[in-house]
């Protein structure tokens, strides 16, 4: 039996405004995997060789790699480019005997297809597509400075200062105008702060406002509260609830591995509060997605986090610390590579136990999107826009304290765009040591603010890229024995 396994959803991005509290680009779960149907997926690739390519001409991607799974499947992928798929043995036997003669009969036929369309097939082309631009225009407004908590590696100098809805709406006029200016269709604010759960009416506001201007001027309109889910009441949740808005909650573990680095502002642990908060948003009828930062203080006790969301049925993402740029954290959070490889190892162990109905392979390594080609590792510099609660327009969060530009400028978008002085998020083909790197439009070099910091230049791969290069494979693998483990219960049933 030719059996190709992949996930139809992939290529479905749910939400940009899903992005966890301390993320940047990450897209939303998908759902559902099956065993494809044949459709005319060659629209990923360029028109001419959409145009060129006959079936007999077709042969297994000279970067095509495989790993096994168990004695009748393997997991194929074309590193930086194709779908991650997982084949039967007669499948794999179909790619060893390609190119396919004149008298191959229709399920040959049609298998062929199906390889070519993810991508693990090629008429001779070595070559990797470089990914499309996105359509999505990403705002974050940073409604508050005030936090109920002091975590450790917070980079937020705090206060009890909030954005008036003044400039909340001068905000969202400026993201409208930024969409139409440089022709993004769509529009994704995340509403953040400090704690934005704090200040509902204001958040209400500001997303009506939002509403009516992206209604009025044809775009479409993404929306989420980034929240550290301990002020989460019935009544803010039934808020968020009734705006719609996705939620993203923090969480980097249960009880101390989380309040090490997470206290409240009187010094106690917060992972109680954060846990009865999410019980409380499920019990709202809201699925949060929970975003974890792998710290020193967090990787040992990821599997116990894990297998807490995993029986809740809970989205998450896992993202490594970055140290903040105003004065460092209150302790060494940073764990070296081998412990985080072996950390994470133990982590992706549970997952493997368990597989999610929904891919993590956008989820499962900090920057990385082993789902979506990317040329960038986020939206910074190219289609985001910081913006703090006095109308200053900053490239990226962490570095909310270095504005280079005002809601009220002309084109704040384009300044960031020309800005030289600040962080620079280079593409990963201007990235010395990534260019030529199997992963690079599945990792696209990571962090630019991390790397700056660690190597002082931003062409320079990350500070973490020997975890990403080990931990790639373990990735694809999981990913594999997930889409495996989905279509056998599916076809059992
Ligand atoms: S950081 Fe490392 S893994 Fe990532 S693209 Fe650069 S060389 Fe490749
Ligand atoms: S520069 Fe780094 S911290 Fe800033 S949005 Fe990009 S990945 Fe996140």
């Amino acid at each position: 039996m030719i059996d190709i396994i992949w996930d139809q959803a992939h290529n479905t991005p749910r939400n940009l405004a899903a992005a966890p509290a301390n993320d940047c680009r990450r897209i939303g779960v998908a759902h559902d995997c099956r065993a494809v149907a044949l459709q005319d997926c060659r629209a990923l690739w360029p028109e001419a060789r959409r145009a060129t390519a006959s079936v007999q001409a077709l042969r297994p991607h000279a970067l095509l790699r495989t790993l096994p799974l168990d004695d009748e499947y393997q997991v194929a992928f074309v590193p930086s480019c194709s779908q991650i798929a997982v084949l039967s043995r007669a499948a794999c036997r179909l790619l060893e005997r390609l190119p396919l003669g004149a008298d191959s009969h229709v399920e040959e036929l049609e298998a062929v297809e199906q390889l070519f369309a993810l991508g693990l097939l090629s008429d001779g082309d070595r070559a990797i597509p470089a990914p499309a631009a996105s359509e999505v225009l990403v705002a974050w407004l940073h409604l508050t400075n005030a936090c109920n908590l002091r975590c450790g590696y917070c980079y937020i100098q705090k206060s009890g200062e909030s954005m008036s809805i003044a400039t909340a709406q001068d905000a969202v006029d400026a993201v409208v105008r930024a969409a139409i200016r440089h022709g993004y269709p769509a529009i994704a604010l995340k509403y953040a702060g400090g704690e934005a759960s704090l200040r509902m009416a204001l958040v209400e506001q500001t997303h009506r406002y939002a509403q009516a201007q992206a209604a009025r001027h044809g775009l479409a309109l993404q929306a989420g509260l980034l929240s550290n889910g301990t002020a989460l009441t019935p009544r803010r949740l039934a808020r968020i609830a009734a705006m719609g808005l996705r939620l993203m909650i923090s969480l980097d573990g249960l009880a101390a591995d989380n309040d090490t680095s997470r206290l409240t502002i009187g010094g106690a642990g917060s992972s109680g509060s954060v846990t009865a908060g999410i019980e409380r948003a499920l019990a709202a009828g809201i699925v949060p997605d929970i975003a974890i930062t792998v710290t020193s203080a967090s990787v040992d006790g990821l599997p116990d986090l894990l297998v807490w969301l995993l029986d809740r049925d809970l989205p998450f993402s896992l993202s490594f610390y970055r140290e903040p740029s105003c004065g460092g954290a209150s302790r060494d959070l940073h764990a070296d590579a081998q412990r985080m490889i072996a950390g994470m190892r133990r982590a992706y162990a549970v997952i493997a136990r368990r597989p999610p109905r929904w891919s993590l392979t956008g989820a499962l390594l900090d920057r990385a999107d082993l789902a979506h080609a990317h040329r960038r590792t986020c939206a910074v510099g190219e289609n985001y826009l910081v913006i703090d609660h006095h109308g200053q327009v900053a490239k990226c969060q962490m570095v909310l304290d270095q504005p280079v530009s005002h809601i009220r400028a002309d084109d704040p978008l384009g300044m960031i765009r020309l800005d030289q002085a600040g962080v620079r998020n280079l593409a990963v083909e201007e990235k010395a040591g990534c260019r030529s790197c199997d992963w690079r439009y599945w990792c696209a070099g990571g962090c630019a603010v991390a790397t700056h910091r660690a190597t002082g230049s931003y062409d320079a791969r990350s500070p973490n890229c020997a975890i990403y290069q080990s931990l790639c494979p373990d990735v694809i693998r999981l990913e594999g024995l997930r889409l495996l483990h989905w279509h056998q219960l599916a076809t059992r049933a």
